[in-house]
């Protein structure tokens, strides 16, 4: 996917939590990482991204065409995309499939019988076959945070936009979500991932914009990034963090 934004800005009352951020990826960015440091405009660029938020100002296309800017448009345009945020997003009185189907149904028009092969269907692609009828609380942080990616994917969305999916997770089901989003990455899925983990990032992404201040500071080619980072700003940034890692 391509993904272009112009001078995008939003403001929350005088503060502006997108100051013109402006980026141009790479044709076949596929897996595309928002990094920088807290507070630096990555999850509220993830959600103009993905149509959950209009900009004030400036625009965005993805694969050259615009972002609807009227709220109509916008809500058409997010059902085409899927969301996974921190924490769990699952909701807690129903079992894993349910959490699935019901939107499918719901939101989605599905029916239940299709909704139901295609939750099963995506529940055992993500491992988590034999946990079909569980509830949240019956299942692990790793396995919830899969059964919210299966969710995410079960429309078909065009982009799976995901807001720090492991940072409630451990070292073992941050490994877990990171193997799905790599494998979801090599089947084609176009993901915007908005990370505090260096080397979460390093390991899935193709793409990086690095965001500060509201600001894309830098936006290249993940390798790049890594090995050659082009503002002090960035180089700050992955010292100071592989200093603790
Ligand atoms: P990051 O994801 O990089 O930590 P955010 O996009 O969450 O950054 O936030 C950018 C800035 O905008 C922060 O200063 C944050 O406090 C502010 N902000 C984000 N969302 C809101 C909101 N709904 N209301 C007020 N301020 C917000």
């Amino acid at each position: 996917m391509r993904l272009e934004t112009h001078g995008v800005t939003k403001r929350y009352g005088a503060h502006a939590a997108l100051d013109g951020a402006s980026l141009a990826t790479g044709e076949e960015a596929r897996v595309i990482a928002l990094l920088g440091p807290s507070g630096g405009g990555k999850s509220t660029l993830l959600r103009v991204l993905g149509s959950l938020l209009v900009p004030d100002d400036g625009h965005v296309s993805v694969d050259g065409r615009a972002l609807p800017h009227d709220e109509e448009g916008a809500l058409k345009e997010r059902r085409g995309n899927g969301f996974v945020f921190q924490g769990y997003n699952l909701f807690p009185h129903l079992t894993a499939l349910q959490n699935i189907t019901l939107p499918l149904q719901e939101v989605h028009g599905m029916d239940e019988a299709r909704a139901q092969e295609r939750a099963l269907e995506l529940l055992h692609r993500l491992g988590l076959a034999g946990h079909e009828n569980k509830r949240p609380s019956q299942l692990s942080g790793g396995q919830q945070q899969r059964a919210a990616i299966a969710r995410a994917l079960a429309p078909k969305p065009r982009l799976l936009l995901l807001d720090e999916p492991t940072s409630a997770l451990d070292p073992v089901m941050t490994g877990e979500v990171l193997d799905v989003i790599r494998e979801l990455a090599e089947v084609g899925q176009s993901i915007v991932l908005a990370t505090h983990e260096i080397s979460f990032a390093r390991k899935v992404a193709d793409w990086v914009v690095f965001l500060a201040a509201g600001k894309v500071q830098e936006s290249s080619a993940a390798g790049e990034f890594f090995e050659r980072p082009k503002t002090e700003m960035a180089r700050g940034y992955l010292e100071g963090l592989s200093k603790y890692r």
